[in-house]
């Protein structure tokens, strides 16, 4: 019989990361690629600008659309901006070590997270404020708005 190879034992929770690294808000978001600007954006940006979160919200269907687009992603309805708590739970997501963009701050916190408002869209992010080991998927986060006054971007720290 031939040698079967078999994963070495988890001994380790394998949902947690045992790094006790600190992920704070970076410094500086200089640099850091802009996103694109078109019109249906608009309102979300300045949103952050002003420190509020906001989504698009179908006047038909009454869902939430993100990101910002011309139509409602559930039933093609008109769309209105609306102020939204922002608060979320935590999809997906993963550390990172490498710089893969510039202006951006090693190591970070990638992820993915659906808004409470909406829970079926997904929003991509950094997590902040936190450590790598207390990250879980489905914790509830809030958002933090990194506003340098030029623009903002939105991040996301444990509730
Ligand atoms: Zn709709």
């Amino acid at each position: 019989m031939t040698d079967v190879t078999r994963p070495r034992e988890i001994s380790v929770d394998p949902y947690r990361l045992e790094d006790d690294t600190w992920i704070d808000l970076p410094s500086s978001i200089e640099g850091r690629s802009r996103p694109g600007a078109p019109q249906e954006s608009e309102q979300f940006w300045q949103s952050l600008r002003d420190g509020e979160v906001s989504f698009q919200r179908c006047t038909e269907c009454r869902r939430y659309t993100h990101y910002p687009v011309g139509g409602c992603q559930w039933c093609g309805g008109p769309l209105r901006y609306e102020v939204v708590d922002g608060r979320a739970t935590v999809n997906t997501w993963t550390l990172c070590l490498l710089e893969f963009g510039p202006g951006m701050e090693t190591p970070y916190l990638a992820a993915i997270v659906n808004p409470v408002c909406e829970p079926e869209l997904q929003l991509m992010t950094n997590l902040v404020r936190c450590r790598v080991s207390d990250v879980r998927i489905g914790m509830t986060v809030k958002p933090v708005i990194f506003n340098d006054d030029q623009r903002a971007l939105l991040f996301y720290e444990p509730e």
